[in-house]
C-alpha cells in the first residue's frame, strides 16, 4: 500500500476533528498525530509488560545475567545522551530486556521499553560500538515519535486494514501464541515498517546519539556490513523499508565522518 501524502492525511485527520499535525522537536518535521506520544506509551508499557511475562514463562528473558549487564551497560550511555536530546523523556520509564528469539532484531517502544533478541547477538555477534549504534537507532525511532506517528496510521486505517497483511511475528513472537497482544494498537504498530524517511531520521539521529555516549560512527559502517552479510537477517525492521544495504551504508559513512568529532570529544571527556 502507497504511504498517503502528508498533506492528504493531515487534512484527513484534520476532518476526523480528533487532532492536527505536530512538529517533532528533533527533526522540524510535521507529523500526523491523532495517538499522542504519552498514549503511545501507556499502550506500550501495556504490550511491553504482558511481552515480559509471557517471555519469562517461556524462560526466554534475560538467561544470561553477563549479557544482560552489557546491554544495560550501553543502553544507560545512550539513554542519558537521548534525555538530554529530549528532556521531556526524563520521566519515561526506560527499561530494557533481552530475549531469547532466535531472529536478527531489537527495538524500542514508546516511552522508552527495549528488547533486543538473542539472535541479533549471536548471528551479527556485535562489538559494543555496533550494538551502541543498533540500540541508538532504535531509541531514536521512539525520540522521534514514530511509534506514535504509525499507531495515528493505524488508528486511521484501521478499518480497512487486514490484520493478515501485517501479521507475523511480532518481534519473533507467534501473535496468536501471545493471547491479547493481536488488538493492541501498540502492538501493530510495531509490525509495521517504518516509512524510509522514518528510518533515515533514525539512523541520522542514532549515529549522533552513539557518539555523544562515546561510541565509534564508524561502527554504524561496519554493523550494516555485518547485517548485510548474515544469513537470515531479513528482519522487518532492519530491512524491509530501508534503501538497499549499499545506499543505506554509504549513508552512514557520510554520517559517521560528520560525528566523527562529536565522538572524540565525547572520549575525550571518559
Ligand atoms: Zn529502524
Amino acid at each position: 500500500m502507497k504511504r498517503p501524502k502528508r498533506a492528504f492525511l493531515c487534512l484527513a485527520l484534520a476532518t476526523s476533528a480528533l487532532t492536527a499535525c505536530a512538529t517533532n522537536p528533533i527533526t522540524g518535521r510535521s507529523q500526523a498525530m491523532l495517538v499522542s506520544d504519552a498514549q503511545a506509551a501507556q499502550s506500550s508499557q501495556q504490550a511491553y509488560s504482558q511481552l515480559v511475562s509471557e517471555a519469562h514463562r517461556e524462560r526466554a528473558l534475560d538467561t544470561n545475567p553477563a549479557t544482560l549487564e552489557r546491554v544495560r551497560g550501553i543502553t544507560d550511555r545512550i539513554v542519558a545522551q537521548a534525555q538530554i536530546l529530549r528532556p521531556e523523556t526524563r520521566n519515561w520509564r526506560w527499561e530494557v530486556h533481552v530475549l531469547k528469539v532466535n531472529e536478527v532484531n531489537a527495538w524500542c517502544m514508546a516511552g522508552g521499553k527495549m528488547a533486543v533478541y538473542t539472535g541479533l547477538l549471536e548471528k551479527i555477534a556485535p562489538s559494543d560500538d555496533e550494538l551502541a549504534q543498533v540500540m541508538a537507532h532504535e531509541i531514536s525511532h521512539a525520540l522521534l515519535s514514530h511509534q506514535a506517528e504509525k499507531m495515528s496510521r493505524v488508528q486511521l486505517q484501521r478499518t480497512g486494514l487486514q490484520l493478515g497483511m501485517i501479521a507475523g511475528a511480532i518481534a519473533g513472537y507467534n501473535l496468536s501464541t501471545v493471547a491479547g497482544l493481536a488488538d493492541s494498537a501498540a502492538t501493530l504498530a510495531l509490525q509495521l515498517p517504518n516509512s524510509r524517511e522514518a528510518e533515515s531520521e533514525a539512523d541520522a539521529v542514532g549515529i549522533q546519539l552513539a557518539a555523544r555516549a562515546g561510541y565509534d560512527p564508524r561502527a554504524a559502517v561496519s554493523l550494516w556490513e555485518k547485517m548485510m552479510h548474515a544469513a537470515g537477517a531479513r528482519s522487518p525492521e532492519w530491512l524491509s523499508t530501508h534503501p538497499s544495504p549499499e545506499t543505506r551504508i554509504a549513508a552512514m559513512r557520510t554520517l559517521a565522518d560528520k560525528y566523527m568529532p562529536v565522538y572524540q570529544a565525547a572520549s575525550r571527556r571518559q
